[in-house]
């Protein structure tokens, strides 16, 4: 069987697959087609590769492998080009990309999402939503404290005292739990929000305090993800977080909704009541943002406030988030390859079914099925 390796585009940083990854690959007797200078922005070179263990093709070629792994979906005309027996893996983020989902049943062929990959113990190994939510959480904090004109920690010096910086996370899942962890290392004072209870003990553990809003909905059947809340409650929290906001010289916006837009918790009327020179990093940005000012890929200063919008912060690291990646998705790839190096499908492994979202012209996912028909 071949594994094929797609070398990314545009502004994409990062490679599925670094010469570590490759060679864990191949003691799988699989051959491995990596396209030239795939890893290049991952500091990884073609001979790099080659010394792994991979074949270096041209694109055209490495489409033809069995299974054809990437980060970015490949472009249409690539996708269209494929037969209905290859396999695609991507990052292809299906709950907010139905017309792509549609056009994977059309080919018929058998698609998996990393970003699709259960919240379950088993899967740990595999979840690549929280490698690269790790990365983003970290470097949102790293982008916060370089655009900062104010310190992160206290100091007591000859020149006076400087009292440390306020921040302010929002959405306590795996990337505001590393940027909370980030922001105390670096010394800040730090709050953090979510609407999951659950959230509450993890931000206590870290040396954070808890913003809390009564009366959250907490949907045991959602796998841990947080649902939509009612409008009294988004009231209590809209008055909560601009009160909370005002104090803060920085916030971390990372709270989503999976297959959603991402919930408004920052109003333009907050970011007024902000003190000049105050950050706000928004990793919520590619679904709408959690702060009503923030531009998608932009970085501007309203109202004296400097905010970020960017949810592709991982590709910023591309090295450590790229053999994060790779980890994952060679022990994605176990469960899918025999141990003869041969392509395994068994469905009755929840992983399997649940990553995948199109097999021979059916959606496999039940949550792919049920968020978008
Ligand atoms: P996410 O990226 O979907 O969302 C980020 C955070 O935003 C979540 O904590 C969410 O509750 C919060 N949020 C959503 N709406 C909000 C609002 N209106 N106000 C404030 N906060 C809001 O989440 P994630 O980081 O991918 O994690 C989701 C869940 O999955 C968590 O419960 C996490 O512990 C769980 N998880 C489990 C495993 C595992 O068991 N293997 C692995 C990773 C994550």
């Amino acid at each position: 069987m071949t594994i094929g390796l797609l070398k990314e585009s545009g502004e994409e940083n990062r490679v599925a697959l670094l010469p570590e990854s490759v060679k864990n690959l191949i003691s799988l007797k699989v051959s491995i087609w990596v396209e030239s200078k795939a890893g290049e922005k991952a500091f990884a070179s073609d001979e790099d590769y080659e010394a792994a263990g991979a074949k270096i093709c041209g694109r055209a070629e490495t489409l033809q492998a069995d299974v054809v792994l990437g980060i970015q979906q490949p472009l249409d005309s690539e996708i269209d080009s494929l037969k209905e027996s290859q396999v695609l893996i991507c990052l292809f983020q299906p709950l907010s990309n139905k017309i792509l989902v549609e056009s994977f049943l059309k080919k018929g062929i058998t698609t998996f999402s990393m970003d699709n990959v259960p919240r379950t113990t088993r899967a740990q190994a595999m979840d690549i939503l929280s490698s690269m939510a790790t990365v983003a959480g970290y470097k949102a904090v790293l982008l916060a404290a370089s655009h900062s004109p104010r310190f992160f920690p206290m100091f007591m010096t000859a020149a006076g005292s400087i009292i440390p910086s306020k921040v302010l996370v929002l959405g306590a899942g795996v990337a505001g739990l590393q940027a909370i962890a980030t922001a105390r290392r670096l010394g800040a004072v730090v709050e953090a929000f979510d609407v999951r209870a659950a959230a509450e003990e993890e931000v206590k553990s870290l040396g954070a305090k808890f913003v809390k809003v009564e009366g959250a909905q907490d949907d045991k059947g959602a796998g841990g993800y947080a649902v939509e809340q009612t409008e009294e409650y988004k009231a209590k929290q809209q008055a909560l977080i601009q009160e909370h906001a005002k104090k803060s010289n920085i916030i971390i916006c990372t709270a989503q909704i999976p297959g959603r837009k991402a919930p408004l918790l920052i109003t333009e009327d907050t970011v007024k009541n902000m003190a000049s020179g105050s950050v706000i990093v928004d990793l919520a940005a590619s679904s709408g943002g959690n702060c009503q000012l923030t531009e998608n890929n932009k970085i501007c200063l309203k109202e004296g406030v400097t905010i970020i919008g960017d949810s592709n912060l991982p590709s910023s690291m591309p090295m450590d988030a790229s053999k994060m990646y790779g980890k994952n998705m060679v022990n994605f790839l176990k469960l899918i390859i025999s141990p003869e190096g041969d392509l395994n499908l068994n469905w009755d492994d929840d992983i399997v079914l649940n990553t995948c979202v199109t097999h021979q012209g059916q959606i496999q996912s039940s949550r792919v099925k049920s968020i978008l028909y």
